[in-house]
């Protein structure tokens, strides 16, 4: 979650992106090495993941009696287990960084219910602000480019 438009206690509330079901599992965290080797090192031994090229997924457990999964680096009552070091998918949420035609887009997720009510040019700020370090990011980590989809306002473009 970005700190500059959401409150701990806003987001402690929720948790709704630190949850999937099974149709969105595809917005789980994509790992790199660095933060794979840090979550073993730091954060959770026994942690399982799903290797991808050389990016990691989350093994995370579906609940019994519905189609829920928590993120498995969640504890529910302290919040994200990596603190400032979660993955850089997450330390952006709600923004996503997505690969419209051949040109990389910051966008905002329709998903989050909280960012919707910021003003808009208050987000457009954040996101021109971390632009450099999430295309920086984004350069070096490939995997972590979703391609667009439509309906997600697109808050910047890469020059
Ligand atoms: S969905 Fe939005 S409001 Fe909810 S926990 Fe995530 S960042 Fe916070
Ligand atoms: S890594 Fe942390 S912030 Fe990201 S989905 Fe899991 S619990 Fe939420």
């Amino acid at each position: 979650m970005l700190g500059k438009l959401l409150s701990r206690e806003e987001c402690a509330e929720c948790r709704l992106c630190c949850c999937f079901d099974s149709y969105d599992l595809w917005e789980t965290p994509v790992i790199n090495r660095a933060t794979h080797d840090a979550i073993l090192e730091k954060f959770k031994p026994d942690q399982d993941f799903l290797e991808l090229e050389g990016y990691y997924l989350l093994k995370m457990q579906k609940e019994p009696d519905r189609d829920l999964y928590y993120c498995s680096l969640l504890d529910h009552g302290r919040g994200c287990i990596m603190g400032k070091e979660k993955p850089f998918d997450c330390r952006i949420w709600p923004l996503r960084v997505m690969d419209l035609k051949g040109t990389r887009v910051i966008v905002l997720s329709p998903v989050c219910p909280l960012v919707q009510t910021r003003p808009l040019c208050e987000i457009q700020a954040v996101a021109k602000e971390l632009a450099p370090e999430i295309f920086r990011y984004a350069r070096e980590n490939p995997a972590a480019v979703k391609k667009y989809i439509s309906g997600y306002p697109i808050m910047l473009t890469e020059e």
